[in-house]
């Protein structure tokens, strides 16, 4: 057996027993989950959140000994989504995966319908997914420096593909735009599963998105991968340069995700739902298919309703002067 199996096999050992204590709880708290709970992903089946969405779930699923349902429900960027989680029973029975576009929608969407901090009880952040430049398998570009070029010389007629205003993936493509000074046609979707598919056929040229999506296509010669937006190169696309080093130093974006509830859980389903992330983090299969994927948990004491709400302030903040800069709102 190799060492990485034993450390990983003895870590599902050790979070059997933290599920049983963390979980087990006291007599109340063993009310919940007494029915499945429903996990809604803001954006489309198939793409980098609903993978990440559906491991947790699975986990949970173990876990709680109570399915733990997926429901996609993309579209305007994951504000479709985390409205309809905002304004649901605060039960425990209806949370959510979404990304870094909890923290762009207040800039982007005027008249957003949720307070994104202020409707919801944060849980934890999950993991921190690298995002890749990436083009249709067709375009005759072969390295960084040969895509950067492709796309001066064809903005205006060069088309990106996004999961909708302040997607992680449209985000990812503004900054670039903006650093090489260009503007490229957006093609939106419901999320970026539906917009590899069509990347894959053809139907636009280029597109910026989590590892957790574009690895395998990489690796499988369906779609060309450029570069990594990360400062490390990532280990699931090694032949990928880090943009930074090279052609725009500095450049750095990445998607969180985290897990959130409507506003005003009962604390015992709180702490019943943060034992069950952190065992999910530990989860063999889940630490297996992340590092297959090119990420990893974050540290565990980002695992925590404190420190994800202090982490989405300051994420708010950041992205409202960024974007305010780059003078972007969702009607773009
Ligand atoms: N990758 C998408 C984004 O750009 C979201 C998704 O489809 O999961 O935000």
């Amino acid at each position: 057996m190799s060492i990485l199996r034993r450390a990983l096999l003895s870590g599902a050992a050790a979070a059997t027993c933290l599920a049983w204590f963390a979980v087990g709880g006291t007599a109340a708290a063993q009310a919940y989950p007494s029915k499945p709970v429903t996990l809604i992903v803001p954006a489309a089946a198939g793409g980098p959140t609903d993978t990440v969405a559906r491991l947790i779930a699975e986990s949970m699923t173990k876990t709680f000994g109570q399915t733990v349902v997926v429901e996609n429900v993309g579209g305007a960027g994951g504000t479709i989504g985390m409205a309809k989680v905002a304004r649901a029973a605060p039960d425990g029975y209806t949370i959510a995966v979404w990304h870094i576009a909890q923290s762009t929608a207040p800039a982007l969407y005027d008249g957003l319908k949720y307070d994104v901090v202020g409707d919801f009880d944060h849980l934890g952040r999950i993991t921190d997914v690298p995002m890749t430049l990436v083009s249709k398998a067709g375009l005759p570009p072969k390295d960084i420096a040969e895509i950067i070029a492709w796309m001066k010389a064809n903005q205006g007629k060069a088309t990106y593909g996004h999961a909708g205003i302040g997607s992680a993936s449209h985000l990812c493509m503004l900054i670039l735009m903006k650093e090489l000074g260009i503007k490229m046609e957006g093609v939106g979707y419901r999320g970026t599963g539906p917009a590899m598919n069509d990347l894959i056929s053809g139907t636009f040229d280029v597109m910026c998105d989590q590892t957790t999506n574009t690895t395998g296509h990489i690796k499988d010669g369906r779609i060309k991968g450029y570069a990594v937006t990360t400062k490390a190169k990532v280990a699931s696309v090694p032949g990928l340069p880090t943009l930074d080093s090279g052609a725009l130093p500095g450049f750095e974006v990445s998607a969180w995700h985290a897990l959130w509830a409507p506003k005003g859980l009962p604390k015992d389903v709180t702490d019943k739902l943060v034992a069950a992330l952190k065992i999910a983090l530990k989860d063999p299969k889940v630490l297996e298919r992340f590092a297959g994927l090119g990420t990893e948990p974050v540290a565990e004491a980002q695992v925590s309703p404190g420190a994800l709400k202090t982490y989405l302030e300051s994420e708010v903040k950041r992205w409202d002067a960024v974007i305010k800069a780059a003078g972007v709102k969702a009607s773009n």
